[in-house]
This record gives C-alpha cells, sequence and structure tokens, in this order.
C-alpha cells in the first residue's frame, strides 16, 4: 500500500529533526504513483504533490514517530482536506417545501437508483416525506423502474402520462407535489451516454422551471478519469450543489472522489456503496483518503504523538506556573489547545489517566461551551490585566462581562478558577509533575 511504501522510502534513515527536502521528493514520487493508479486526474495529482510538498518540507518530525509515518499523516491530511475537510455536508432541507432536488449524470451512472435510495433516507433519517418524478422520456420503461422502486419503500411516484416532455412533467410534478404536501420533490432526468447540447439544454431547462434547492451530479466512481469530463460539462451548464458518487462498493479507489470535489468545487454528499436501496452513506472524506492510502494505524500513531507534545507544552507551562509566571494568557492558551485538541472529550480519550478527570469535569457541570464562554471572557480583558489578574477590580469585572456578554459572576468564576488552577500547579510540581498526577488519577 502507499502507507507501506511511503514509509518505506524512509527506512534508513532515523534522523529527526526537519524533514528535508530531498526525501520529501523522493516521497512524492510515490505518492504520484499511488494517485495516479487510484484512478486521480493529472491535474489534479499536481496540485496535491505540490501542496504536500509545500506542507512537508522542513516540518518537524514528531519524537516517536519516523520521518515516513510523519509525512503519510501530511499526506492523508491533505486528501482529507481536498476531499472536503473533516465534516460531511448536508442536504439543504430548510427552503420552502417542496424543496427540490434535481439529479443530473450520465446514463446508468445511477440516479434513478439513486434517486429512489435518497428518499428512503430522507423519510428515515430526516422524517420527510418525498415525491419522486422521472422526467427520463429517452429511456422506453425509464419512468415504470421508478415506479417500481417508489413501491418498493412506499414513497410516492408522479402517475405516468405518456408522450409528455420533460418540462411539463417538471410542471406537473411541482403542482402534484405541492397538492400532497411533500416535503420533498425529487426529480429524476435522463441521461445519455455521453454529454452532448441537447442533454444540456434539457437540464437548464427543467433545472429552471423547477428552481432545485440542491442539484446533484450523480457519477460512477468507477469511470475514474472518464467522470472528470462529465463533471466538468455539468458543472459549467447547471447550477451544481453537490455530488453523489456510486459504486463505491467496487474497488474502485477513491480517485473519482479525489477529482471530482477538485473539478466541480462541491461537496460530495453521498456514497452509493450497492444496489439494495439502504446502501446510501453520507460521504466522509477521512475513509476515502484512508482508502487512497491504503493505510493501518499509521495516523492515528502520529496523533498520538502530537498528543504526547502537547503533554510536553502542558510540562513547560507547569514549570511557569510554578515560578508563579502563569497568568491568564497561559490560561487561555491552554482552553484554545483544549478546544482544538477536539474539546474535554477527546482529551479525556486520548491522555492516560485522564477518566477521572473527566468525570469530575463532567460533575461540576463543565462542557465544552464552557471552554468558549471562558475564552470569551479572557478576550475581553486588556492585555495588562491579562498579564496581571489583580488588577480586576469590581469596575474592570463589570465592563469585562458586558463585552464578553456575561455575568460578573462567569468573570468571578473564571478568576477563581485561575486561582486553584495556579496552585494545583505548584503542588503537581511538587509531585513530580504531569506524570505524577498521571499516576494520581490512573
Ligand atoms: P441511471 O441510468 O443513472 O438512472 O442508473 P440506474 O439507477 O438505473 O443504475 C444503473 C445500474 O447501476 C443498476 O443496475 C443499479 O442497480 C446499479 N447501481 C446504482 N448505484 C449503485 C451502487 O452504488 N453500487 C452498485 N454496485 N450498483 C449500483
Ligand atoms: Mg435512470
Amino acid at each position: 500500500s502507499l502507507s507501506d511504501r511511503l514509509t518505506g522510502v524512509f527506512d534508513g534513515l532515523r534522523g529527526r529533526g526537519a524533514l528535508r527536502e530531498q526525501d520529501v521528493r523522493d516521497a512524492m514520487r510515490e505518492v504520484r504513483i499511488a494517485l495516479l493508479e487510484a484512478d486521480v486526474a493529472l491535474p489534479v495529482v499536481r496540485r496535491f504533490i505540490d501542496a504536500v510538498t509545500e506542507k512537508a518540507i522542513g516540518s518537524e518530525v514528531l519524537k516517536s514517530v519516523t520521518p515516513g509515518q510523519q509525512v503519510v499523516k501530511i499526506v492523508s491530511d491533505e486528501l482529507v482536506e481536498m476531499l472536503g475537510g473533516e465534516e460531511s455536508v448536508p442536504l439543504e432541507l430548510e427552503a420552502k417545501p417542496p424543496v427540490v432536488i434535481m439529479m443530473v449524470g450520465l446514463q446508468g451512472s445511477g440516479k434513478t437508483t439513486s434517486t429512489a435510495k435518497l428518499a428512503k433516507f430522507l423519510k428515515e433519517k430526516h422524517g420527510k416525506k418525498s415525491m419522486m418524478a422521472s422526467l427520463d422520456v429517452n429511456r422506453p420503461a425509464a419512468q415504470e423502474q421508478l415506479a417500481v422502486l417508489g413501491e418498493q419503500i412506499e414513497c410516492a411516484t408522479l402517475p405516468i402520462v405518456a408522450g409528455q416532455q420533460p418540462v411539463d412533467i417538471a410542471r406537473r410534478a411541482l403542482d402534484a407535489a405541492k397538492l400532497q404536501a411533500a416535503d420533498v420533490l425529487l426529480l429524476d432526468t435522463a441521461g445519455r451516454l455521453h454529454v452532448d447540447e441537447a442533454l444540456m439544454a434539457e437540464m437548464k431547462a427543467v433545472s429552471s422551471i423547477s428552481a432545485p434547492t440542491e442539484v446533484l451530479l450523480v457519477v460512477d466512481s468507477l469511470t475514474g478519469q472518464d467522470a472528470v469530463n462529465v463533471a466538468k460539462s455539468f458543472t459549467e451548464e447547471v447550477p451544481l450543489t453537490g455530488v453523489i458518487l456510486t459504486r463505491m462498493d467496487g474497488d474502485a479507489r477513491g480517485g473519482a472522489a479525489l477529482s471530482m470535489r477538485h473539478v466541480t468545487g462541491k461537496p460530495i454528499k453521498f456514497a452509493g456503496t450497492g444496489e439494495k436501496l439502504d446502501a446510501l452513506e453520507t460521504f466522509h472524506p477521512k475513509r476515502v483518503a484512508d482508502r487512497i492510502l491504503g493505510m493501518g494505524d499509521v495516523v492515528s500513531l502520529v496523533e498520538k504523538a502530537a498528543a504526547t507534545i502537547k503533554e510536553e507544552d502542558a510540562e513547560a507551562l507547569a514549570k511557569r506556573m510554578a515560578k508563579g509566571q502563569f497568568d491568564l494568557n497561559d490560561l487561555r492558551t491552554q482552553l484554545q489547545q483544549m478546544n482544538q485538541m477536539g474539546g474535554l472529550g477527546m482529551l479525556a480519550g486520548m491522555m492516560p489517566g485522564m477518566k477521572k478527570a473527566k468525570a469530575a469535569m463532567a460533575n461540576s457541570g463543565m462542557d465544552d461551551k464552557v471552554l468558549v464562554h471562558m475564552d470569551a471572557i479572557i478576550g475581553s480583558m486588556t492585555p495588562k490585566e491579562r498579564a496581571n489578574p489583580a488588577l480586576l477590580n469590581a469596575k474592570r469585572k463589570r465592563r469585562i462581562a458586558a463585552g464578553a456578554g456575561k455575568e460578573v459572576q462567569d468573570v468571578n468564576k473564571l478568576l477563581k478558577m485561575y486561582q486553584e488552577m495556579s496552585r494545583a500547579m505548584k503542588q503537581i510540581k511538587k509531585m513530580g509533575g504531569l506524570k505524577g498526577l498521571a499516576a494520581m488519577f490512573g
């Protein structure tokens, strides 16, 4: 796998410190091959390699991982980023009902199947009542196909009227959906074997008559490079809002996903993972990144190493505290770090012996919102006040509370916590640093 190959590139090289340019360039050769093998389009590969190279050269190698593992992590992070980040993007369902979702794509890409899958998904996950309409007048029996699927999932389909053109069907579907008080109207459009002008004209006409909230491009992930050209054509003609990648259950290696996101600039919202109507998943960039890299635990290993670094930071901070140098700036940095690391819950999962500490926090009503509030309070202090909390008299506290949209008692709570932390940190120092603390909690 790519992850093995990457770590392999760096095998002879156990040196610590920053990643060297030549090593990074060697590693990128492997990344390039792997991406091409995964069917990522060439311009996308180039852009990806540039981005990763820039990040990797000169970056520090964390203790307890090898340079190769570090590079795998950088590659993985960038893949996730290019696939749309950590979060999946939900459908826009807040518009005035019936919310119109228009499905577009080539013939055989999986539009009709995905239409039915979505109707089922919307019913089960969002409690939405959908109506489906097939605008495919090209293929014989295309409209019947949707009607059969509708029966299977118990979702209304627009009655078939022979000889009607797509735009007229769309109009009739809108009326029917309103009449039936459907929350969502799913328009399953016709495809062609190739993108052509007639198809694009039809898509434009249907889109302007039905004013869709979502226009989802359905793409077969197995078509790899071809998918890119299809996506380009559709992007230029209709206002796409997202992509559904079908046949992710096949042996596609995820390359289409990377290309698709890059070419359309639109989020991949769902992945089709089989022929059955429940085989539709919210798209998770992380999973596809893992698939492209074909890696095991390298990423989590590096993440753990990063957590260890934070622990060392904390140790340095404890020293400052013990010397009486800990001020509200330090507290703020701490709060922000905790937030970055995924809040209190994540922190507890990551740090050894934090279980009891977490339970204690939960009992005292401390949650992640509290972190944000405290950050806001410190944010509305002047630099002088942060460096010297003793300055905070009643008048200043009122000003700070107002600035943060909080009460004076919230400011007092924060100061109390700050004092307790200062005291606790001095204790910890006496007991042998954070490791002593961990032993105590564990
Ligand atoms: P359309 O021409 O775009 O409407 O494509 P269809 O929805 O009719 O699908 C064409 C074929 O692909 C059908 O046999 C579907 O069962 C199959 N199909 C659609 N989505 C998926 C998927 O995610 N995985 C698999 N394995 N097959 C799929
Ligand atoms: Mg169809």
